[in-house]
């Protein structure tokens, strides 16, 4: 589904992502952790486009991303881009716009469907993620947790192939991160293929196919979880550990 080879990012000379090797298989969930400036947004940034890498290969569904550090020509980009949601850390909501509206605009805009079709599409989704009763609510008024599944129920209206979180739960207050992440859970167990950068080693855990540490621009390791969390293989992944749990 994703696959990835010798990604390199720099930023005014600096190496933020450097040699990056890597795959997701359909339907897996792979969390990506390490620590603070250790790359996962840029990585995640530029599975997504919204970063060109300077070398590597990216392959997204099929379709090449990025050659050599060439990226693809912006048609193939937007229509990529719709295979690929995306989720952050700051909601990002249409402040002035509905919920419902939220979440039809894009295929809407994008997808070329009808006002009456994006409407059903969108109810049934904001359904999904437990917030049927705020289809006509303002953002404004929402929780973060509450805005936070709008902004996933949105990014699925495009009916992506790969789902990537950036942090989603870091801005909430603790008491709102338990249904975000059962939203992601409820995501998870029907196949969809998740990209997740999170600091919820519990998410991760219980989750997660694989767990990749990521420390200085690279990966320090990947594996299963039980292994990742109970029998690291690096002193890099020990210390993050120790330094999070
Ligand atoms: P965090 O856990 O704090 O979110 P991260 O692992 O997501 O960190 P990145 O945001 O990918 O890390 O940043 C990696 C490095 O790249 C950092 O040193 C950061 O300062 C730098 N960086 C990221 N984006 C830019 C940018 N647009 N311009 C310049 N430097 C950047
Ligand atoms: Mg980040």
């Amino acid at each position: 589904m994703i696959r990835i080879r010798g990604l390199r990012k720099s930023f005014g000379g600096h190496r933020v992502l450097d040699g990056i090797d890597f795959e997701v298989q359909p339907s897996q969930v792979v969390v990506v952790i390490g620590p603070s400036g250790s790359g996962k947004s840029t990585f995640l940034r530029c599975c997504n486009g919204l970063e060109q890498p300077e070398g590597g290969r990216i392959e997204i569904c099929g379709q090449t991303l990025v050659d050599e550090g060439r990226p693809l020509a912006e048609a193939g980009l937007n229509a990529l881009r719709q295979e690929v949601g995306m989720v952050f850390q700051s909601f990002n909501l249409f402040p002035h716009l509905s919920v419902l509206h939220n979440v039809t605009l894009g295929p809407r805009k994008l997808r070329n469907l009808s006002r009456a079709e994006a409407e059903t599409r969108a109810r049934a989704l904001l359904e999904k993620v437990g917030l049927a009763h705020k289809a006509d609510a303002m953002p404004a008024s929402l929780s973060g947790g509450q805005k936070q599944r709008v902004a996933i129920a949105r990014a699925l209206a495009m009916e992506p192939r790969v789902m990537l979180f950036d942090e989603p739960t870091s801005a909430l207050d603790p008491e709102l991160v338990g249904e975000v992440l059962q939203v992601m859970k409820l995501l998870a167990s029907e196949g969809m293929t998740m990209l997740v950068v999170t600091h919820e080693m519990g998410f991760a855990r219980e989750v997660a196919d694989e767990v990749v540490v990521m420390d200085g621009g690279g990966i320090v390791e990947a594996g299963p979880p039980e292994t990742i969390f109970r029998n690291p293989s690096q002193e890099r992944t020990r210390s993050f550990l120790q330094a999070v749990l």
